[in-house]
């Protein structure tokens, strides 16, 4: 067990190392409070580092990570910890005691990220950083950017029967099969809660065909399909046969603004399907997009991207909620059924591959950190003391989610200088 109780002034604990999280942690480092950082995968980045582009500027999101990842490997005021979690926050504003518990990664600071332990591991896994659409050795980097540049081993893979081969592949001594879970217990003045969102589960929405219909994929998993770090090296390949997509419809609001799954408007999933238009319109210019959708939402600066997209004859959208996805007839294609609302005709349309436009669910739904407060949808709910910092709080884009951590940041120095 290590004890962390040397407590000092504007002491902050973040809880998630996405965007928001490392905004928080870099805001407030540079104003001299000293910062932990709790991020429960084995990277830092969070969802943002599984994005192909990020819009407004189209740009490869590690660039933007990297900046934070550069600002805080120079401020000794900052400390990380991957694959960790909060047990417990107890205690009130400038005095928190927090319990955090440390999974073991089995590979220590010595990794040069060699790839040797991968080449000797015979076991598999599948990769959830590409939802599943390839496999990854049990010792494995989580992707080729990953911050921190370390490999980890699922021991939940590990065959058991290798004879220990990647410790013995590994010439710097960094694989540890006998780490240990820890637990840490912190003090801190104030504590930021920057644990994001997850995609909606396709598997709850029944009629769109997610698991059961060849070639309906999600909106994320379009995202990875589309990245030269993806399962495909950037290529927009169909998954049951390869076939590059010439034809693909989009299914907005898949889950969101809908009483029985998210009752509220996922923000993003608009912008997120017109983005994933252009990756199908540059890489193959032949190719036809279709969107189905309610409303569009573009806001503010946004409505410049809509325009672009729908000035596109290669593109066009229907007006309508779908009612089935299914299987076409002898072949790998997917037909689209759906009530055009504009004209009140019935819409069937035959595509080689539909991306359900998933929402954003508060990572609050599934792992409610305990000690604080969430509404009913699973968002945390800020008080004197615990702040929601970005998606943890409502879903929105990057740039939202950097002004949000920096308001944060306000708040949790202001409980600090008031203890
Ligand atoms: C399909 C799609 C495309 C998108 N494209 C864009 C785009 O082009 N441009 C744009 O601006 N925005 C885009 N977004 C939105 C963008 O992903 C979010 O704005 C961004 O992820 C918000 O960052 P965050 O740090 O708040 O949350 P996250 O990225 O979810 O990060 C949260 C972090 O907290 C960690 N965490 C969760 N729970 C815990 C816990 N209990 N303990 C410790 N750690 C925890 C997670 O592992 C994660 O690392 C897109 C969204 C979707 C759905």
């Amino acid at each position: 067990m290590s004890e962390q109780s040397n407590k000092r002034s504007n002491r902050i604990l973040v809880i998630g190392g996405g965007f928001s999280g490392l905004t928080t942690a870099v805001d407030a480092a540079e104003t001299g409070a000293e910062v932990i950082v709790i991020e429960k995968n084995p990277y830092f980045g969070g969802r943002v580092a599984q994005l192909n582009k990020y819009f407004p500027k189209l740009c490869p999101p590690l660039c933007g990570l990297e900046l934070n990842f550069k600002r805080i490997r120079t401020n000794p005021l900052v400390t990380l910890y991957t694959m960790a979690e909060v047990e417990n926050i107890a205690g009130g504003p400038g005095d928190y005691s927090v319990t955090v518990k440390l999974h073991p990664r089995y590979v220590n600071d010595n990794c040069t990220a060699c790839n040797a332990c991968a080449e000797a591991c015979p076991a598999e896994r599948a990769n959830e950083y590409n939802f599943g659409m390839n496999r990854t050795k049990a010792a494995y980097l989580p992707f080729n950017q990953a911050f921190p540049q370390k490999y980890v081993i699922d021991s939940a893979s590990c065959t058991g029967d290798c004879g220990k081969a990647c410790k013995e592949a590994c010439k710097y001594g960094a694989v540890d099969l006998e780490m240990k879970a820890e637990t840490l217990n912190l003090k801190v003045d104030s504590v930021v809660v920057a644990t994001g969102w997850n995609p909606y589960d396709p598997n709850k929405l029944d009629i769109l065909g997610f698991g059961k219909v060849k070639n309906v994929i999600t909106n994320m998993m379009m995202e990875r399909l589309a990245s030269p770090t993806g399962p495909t090296a950037g290529k927009i390949l169909r998954p049951s046969d390869g076939k590059p997509v010439m034809n693909i419809v989009f299914v907005q609001c898949a889950g969101s603004r809908d009483e029985n799954h998210l009752p509220y408007c996922s923000y993003i999933c608009c912008l997120a399907s017109l983005k994933q238009v252009t990756y199908i319109r540059e890489q193959n210019p032949g190719s036809k997009a279709r969107i189905f959708y309610i409303d569009i939402r573009t806001p503010g600066k946004y409505e410049k991207f809509y325009g672009k997209v729908k000035d596109d004859p290669n593109v066009s959208f229907t007006k309508g909620k779908v009612a089935h996805i299914v299987q076409a007839e002898g072949s790998d294609d997917v037909i689209v059924e759906a009530e055009d609302m504009l004209t009140g005709a019935k819409v069937k349309v035959q595509a080689d591959m539909v991306v359900l436009a998933t929402g954003m669910e508060p990572s609050g739904t599934s792992r409610k950190v305990s000690g604080v407060s969430y509404n009913g949808d699973g968002f945390v709910l800020s008080a004197q003391g615990i702040n929601a910092a970005g998606c943890s709080k409502n879903p929105m884009d990057v740039a939202r989610s950097a002004q949000d951590s920096t308001s944060a940041v306000l708040k949790a120095i202001k409980t600090g200088q008031g203890r």
